[in-house]
């Protein structure tokens, strides 16, 4: 197969199915068509609108191949097609992964028939460089995390410095790092310091093994961020990497952000706006944990009662609209007495358009890469609460390195969340007072809104990120030019 200077490439794009994963590879994927590649998505039915919609804004088009979801195969009940449906169990999220594992043969007979260029493959599908190497497709790998993260993560894997230390809570320090950076093991899964094999450990080292053999790492990140660790990944790490965003920055209109993830908000856009609007600058908290997390209602009483006890005005989403349309857990007439203080939303919110607000002052995160990167694309501070994947690595970077954060003081990694794991109102109000008005509050805004600006220059013409993807779709091109 060989390109001829007219011909297009054609990139097929293949995002595991959890909203994290598929709204940045979205990005991602029209970043690529708006650079005249042809680029393909592939998803399954019930995703289908989170794409379909992107179609409808705009943007450059993007393909749509649907494959079936094997949901019933493995015990999942029918329409459970993404992760975030399958979160409420350990046991229910790892058949869900199993289901995602089984679509390799769909991805063989399509690559087969269709015979793309490039796969640009999730990092949850391992085996998918195998399957393009079949009919001698490069694959490149998406993860969705940092250069810190991937470096990070390596430096564990590798040199298992948690080995070093007697006590869960005991910090150990990243060997070679360029800055001194601590973890505990209380901070990383379980299961991958375990000597002997675990499903979880044994997936990881797939993972690994398939960024080691694949033709290099897309990185939904840009070089000022986190310079160090860009060139750690590449020079120390010998990766093949390219940074390419903030890919979020390319929904320019209000319609293209507010439809990211499919575009059925609880609070639509206008709504949204008209309530931000009415607020002064840089004095209302957001609240969200992602597409995933799922907190107990212990919790939510415990951010119920400190956000009672702020002064601040919030917006608080909560993942399950059943318990935000049911007010039995709340403290007792909790929606009276913050009325017109706050909104509490269950379901889904446009998140880019509120972040970007200037009446938004700060943003309570669990940490995913996408909610970070968003943040510091909108110039906002953040409280941290990492909960599980590498969200403990994203909060050092922030709060260590960016120096934009402050920890609530979560402590322990969990995908299900428990009793023990609760963190206090006193401490979530801490950490909230911190960012709106501690010592450091005006030093953190300014630092912000330094890399907002820098983020901003990274995707502007010859700015980092647009570079590094101008130089990867010519060097792509140029493995077909004869
Ligand atoms: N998101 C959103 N509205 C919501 C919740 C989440 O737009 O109500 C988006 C958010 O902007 C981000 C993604 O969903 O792009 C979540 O990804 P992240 O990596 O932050 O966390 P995850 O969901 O993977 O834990």
């Amino acid at each position: 197969m060989s390109l001829k200077p007219k011909d297009k490439l054609h990139i097929v794009f293949f995002p595991f199915m959890a909203h994290g994963h598929m709204i940045p590879m979205l990005d991602t994927a029209t970043l690529f068509a708006a650079r005249g590649i042809k680029a393909t998505i592939i998803t399954t039915p019930r995703n289908f609108p989170i794409f379909a919609r992107a179609n409808e804004t705009g943007h450059p088009s993007i393909e749509i191949e649907v494959f079936r979801f094997p949901s019933l195969e493995n015990g999942l009940p029918e329409g459970c097609e993404n992760l975030g449906q399958a979160m409420k169990s350990i046991e229910m999220a790892e058949k869900f992964i199993k289901s995602a594992a089984m679509l390799r043969q769909q991805l063989e007979q399509y690559l087969e028939k269709s015979r793309p260029h490039f796969l640009v493959a999730d990092m949850f599908f391992p085996w998918a460089t195998e399957c393009a190497a079949k009919f001698n497709i490069p694959r490149l790998i998406f993860h969705g995390i940092s250069f810190f993260a991937h470096c990070t993560k390596d430096m564990i894997m590798v040199y298992q410095p948690y080995k070093h230390v007697s006590s869960d809570e005991d910090p150990f320090v990243i060997p070679y790092f360029p800055n001194e950076i601590t973890l505990t093991r209380s901070q990383i899964p379980e299961d991958l310091m375990k000597h002997e094999q675990s499903e979880l450990k044994k997936r990881h080292e797939k993972i690994q093994e398939s960024e080691l053999q694949c033709y290099g790492v897309i990185v939904n990140s840009f070089y000022e961020l986190e310079p160090d660790y860009v060139d750690f990944f590449k020079k120390k790490l010998g990766r093949r990497a390219w940074h390419i965003g903030p890919v979020s920055s390319c929904n320019k209109s209000l319609k293209d952000k507010a439809q990211r993830g499919g575009g059925e908000a609880s609070m639509n856009e206008h709504e949204c706006l008209k309530w931000l609007n009415l607020r002064k600058p840089n004095s209302v908290i957001y609240i969200c944990f992602g597409s995933l997390a799922n907190f107990i209602v212990p919790q939510l009483q415990e951010i119920a009662k400190a956000l009672e006890a702020l002064e601040y005005d919030f917006i608080w989403v909560l993942r399950d609209d059943r318990i935000a349309k049911n007010e039995e857990w709340l403290p007792l007439g909790f929606k009276k007495r913050t009325q017109g203080k706050g909104l509490l939303i269950g379901g889904w919110v446009p998140q880019v358009l509120i972040l970007e607000h200037e009446a938004t002052g700060a943003f309570v995160t669990h940490c995913g890469w996408n909610s970070t990167l968003e943040a510091i694309s909108a110039g906002i501070p953040m409280v941290t609460w990492p909960l599980f994947a590498e969200q403990f690595y994203n909060e050092k970077l922030v709060n260590h390195i960016l120096k934009i954060g402050t920890p609530v003081g979560a402590k322990k990694w969990k995908a299900v969340h428990s009793i023990e794991d609760v963190v206090e109102h006193n401490d979530i109000e801490k950490a909230i007072k911190n960012i709106m008005e501690g010592d450091e509050t005006q030093a953190m805004r300014n630092r912000a809104k330094n890399l907002k600006e820098m983020a901003r220059k990274a995707m502007e013409e010859d700015g980092s990120s647009y570079r590094d993807l101008c130089s990867l779709i010519n060097e792509l091109r140029d493995h077909y030019t004869p």
